[in-house]
């Protein structure tokens, strides 16, 4: 599948705010966020503008790129939140939670978003004992995602689960860490999704 293969801290330059796409070194004074808080380019600096439609583009592009989607999935995601019933913006934003990757990520398995989609990748996660190397993977109520025995042993697994008290974990979300373990305790609501964004501006821009 293609995905973004660019500068993860350009796309923070860009939305004008830290997106921590980066895990550990969004939070040390290497954030390029942090150093260059202007949009890249030759006019980055310039104040712009900006009209009704490009905040709610922007907003969409925000959360796009806060879950590492492309514009494709990104827009399917958002029409079959529309069919559902229920408000649009929160289902839209259940189906990215629940994608496995972010589920390992929110356990704390991984410290980014793209580091938790690795693991995935490369087949070092369990759902309900099954392997599953799908990032999109849907994870349902009662879910059970663990990291396989052989790769408990894997630095970057153990060192950001032994953060994971700091970072804070989803009371939608069980965690036994001894174990690599986790379990999906329900479908968490708009409340309980711990991300500041407007996802009625996303609605707005799509239902134009
Ligand atoms: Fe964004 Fe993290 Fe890069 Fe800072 S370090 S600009 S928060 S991705």
């Amino acid at each position: 599948m293609a995905r973004y293969r660019d500068s993860l801290c350009r796309l923070c330059r860009r939305e004008g705010e830290k997106l921590f796409l980066k895990g550990d070194r969004c939070h040390t004074d290497k954030c390029a966020f942090e150093r260059r808080k202007y949009i890249p380019g030759q006019h980055g600096t310039r104040r712009i503008k900006v009209s009704d439609y490009g905040i709610q583009l922007r907003e969409k592009q925000k959360v796009k790129r806060i879950y590492g989607m492309l514009e494709r999935q990104f827009r399917k995601y958002f029409e079959e939140a529309q069919k559902r019933k229920g408000v649009t913006g929160e289902q839209l934003l259940q189906f990215l939670e629940l994608r496995l990757d972010n589920i390992v990520y929110r356990l704390g398995f991984a410290s980014s978003r793209q580091q938790a989609r690795q693991l995935v990748n490369h087949g070092h996660v369990l759902v309900n004992g099954r392997t599953v190397n799908i990032p999109s993977f849907r994870v349902k109520e009662g879910d059970v995602v663990e990291i396989k025995e052989k790769s408990r042993k894997i630095p970057l697994i153990q060192e950001s689960l032994s953060k994971v008290e700091h970072r804070g974990l989803p009371q939608w979300l069980q965690l036994d860490a001894e174990a690599f373990r986790g379990k999906l305790l329900n479908v968490p609501s708009r409340e309980e999704i711990p991300l500041a964004v407007k996802e009625n501006l996303i609605v707005e821009l799509y239902s134009k």
